[in-house]
């Protein structure tokens, strides 16, 4: 599936930047274009991948380049204003070879929470391909602000596109990791995850053939609908004659014999079984999914048709949903068989119910301290004898 990938603020371009990096390294070729945006000059110097001609700084006539906090209403107002150029970002990409826009933010902070929904729904009024979401959700160590930002966001993001996909750091930091090191992991695993999904479909080369390659429609179709998508993953390494063995058979004409089918078979089943039961990108219950997609990607001889139809039928009784598609993703040089599931439509989701929780106590909470310094502030500069004037 072709993408361009808008950045929008601090880990929305590092996200995106990474993207890049690990479309380099493994031969990939699903990224049409990218765009990197943000009211933070460092920010966006910080990007290495990007190409500087993307990288657009907007809102500088009221923030100078400085970023806006974590204010992401201000993030919000300086889109709405500067929107029509933003979105000129894109002019010089060609845009009518994507499939779709994938827009990506962390949506605790100030510029990505508030400019992603923005930028998401002028996309969506210029273009007809699909807008996806790629939301970040904060910590629930990193305070009420970024709580009461992300449930703010998530709200109104979900409206501006076709699908939300969600990464909870929350799930995935480590106690007492250093935080710059644990978002570069988490980038990483992010980014693979994604990679095995978007990159279905667009293999090139002749040795690469699949039993049943995935094509973008089958990615549409299971977006479709939108909603919260979630995203699991499991890999196997393979024996290690396995991947340059079956490379050089696929560029000879498969004339070896293929691996093991019983093994070939229960490699993906494993895999499916541990993506789903595993570490989601956002916990959830998924019994409570719409539709979903398991990709297997690895070494076009160890793509089984069987193990895939059985890894389909055993997430259709995980999940009780009617509409699992499955497919492959033929990676010749690959030393593992990986099996990422896109979860879509899920509901049951404790995490975002905890998230807007805390964001309305929050928000009851500002409103007492407003009424409360209020009272106090008057109470401090009241002269109960009232023989002081003020100046003017
Ligand atoms: P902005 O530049 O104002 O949009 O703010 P950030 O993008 O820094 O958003 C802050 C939120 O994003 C916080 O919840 C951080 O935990 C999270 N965050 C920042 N950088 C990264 C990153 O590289 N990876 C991940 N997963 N989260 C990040």
């Amino acid at each position: 599936m072709r993408l361009i990938l808008l950045g929008v603020g601090q880990a929305g371009g590092k996200i995106v930047d990474r993207f890049l990096q690990y479309e380099q390294q493994t031969n990939q070729d699903f990224i049409v274009g990218t765009v990197a945006l943000n009211t933070a000059r460092a920010d966006l110097r910080g990007l290495e991948h990007i190409p500087d001609r993307r990288r657009h700084l907007f809102g500088q006539t009221e923030v100078n380049g400085h970023g806006v906090g974590a204010d992401n209403e201000l993030a919000t107002r300086l889109t709405v204003e500067d929107a029509q150029e933003l979105i000129r970002a894109t002019d010089d990409i060609p845009t009518s070879k994507a499939d779709a826009f994938l827009v990506v933010a962390g949506l605790g902070g100030g510029t990505g929470s508030g400019a992603a929904p923005v930028i998401a729904r002028e996309l969506d009024r210029i273009y007809a391909q699909p807008i996806y979401g790629l939301g970040i959700l904060p910590g629930t160590d990193e305070g009420s602000i970024y709580t009461y930002n992300a449930a703010r966001s998530f709200q109104t993001f979900i409206d501006e596109v076709d699908n939300l996909l969600l990464f909870d750091n929350d799930a995935w930091m480590q106690s007492g990791e250093d935080v710059t090191s644990a978002y570069d992991s988490m980038n990483e695993k992010l980014v693979r995850r994604l990679s095995v999904i978007f990159n279905a479909g667009e293999v090139s080369g002749s040795d690469a053939v699949g039993e049943s390659v995935v094509d973008s429609s089958e990615i549409i179709n299971t977006l479709k609908g939108g909603g919260v998508t979630t995203i699991g993953f499991a890999s196997s390494e393979l024996p290690d004659d396995s991947s340059s063995g079956f490379s050089i058979r696929g560029l000879l004409g498969s004339s070896t014999p293929k691996p093991d089918e019983v093994e070939a078979v229960s490699r993906i089943t494993t895999a499916a079984r541990r993506a789903a039961r595993g570490r989601l990108t956002l916990p959830a219950d998924l019994s409570s999914t719409e539709r979903a997609l398991v990709v297997v990607s690895g070494p076009p001889a160890w793509l089984s048709r069987k193990g895939i139809e059985q890894s389909s039928q055993w997430l259709e009784e995980e999940t009780t949903s009617m509409e699992i598609r499955g497919g492959d993703d033929p990676q010749p040089s690959s030393k593992y068989v990986s099996v990422a599931g896109l979860f879509s439509g899920v509901t049951d989701i404790p995490r975002l119910k905890q998230l807007q929780q805390q964001a309305m106590e929050t928000d009851e909470w500002q409103e007492n301290r407003d009424e409360v310094s209020e009272e106090n502030l008057e109470t401090l500069v009241e002269d109960p004898t009232d023989r002081l004037d003020s100046l003017f």
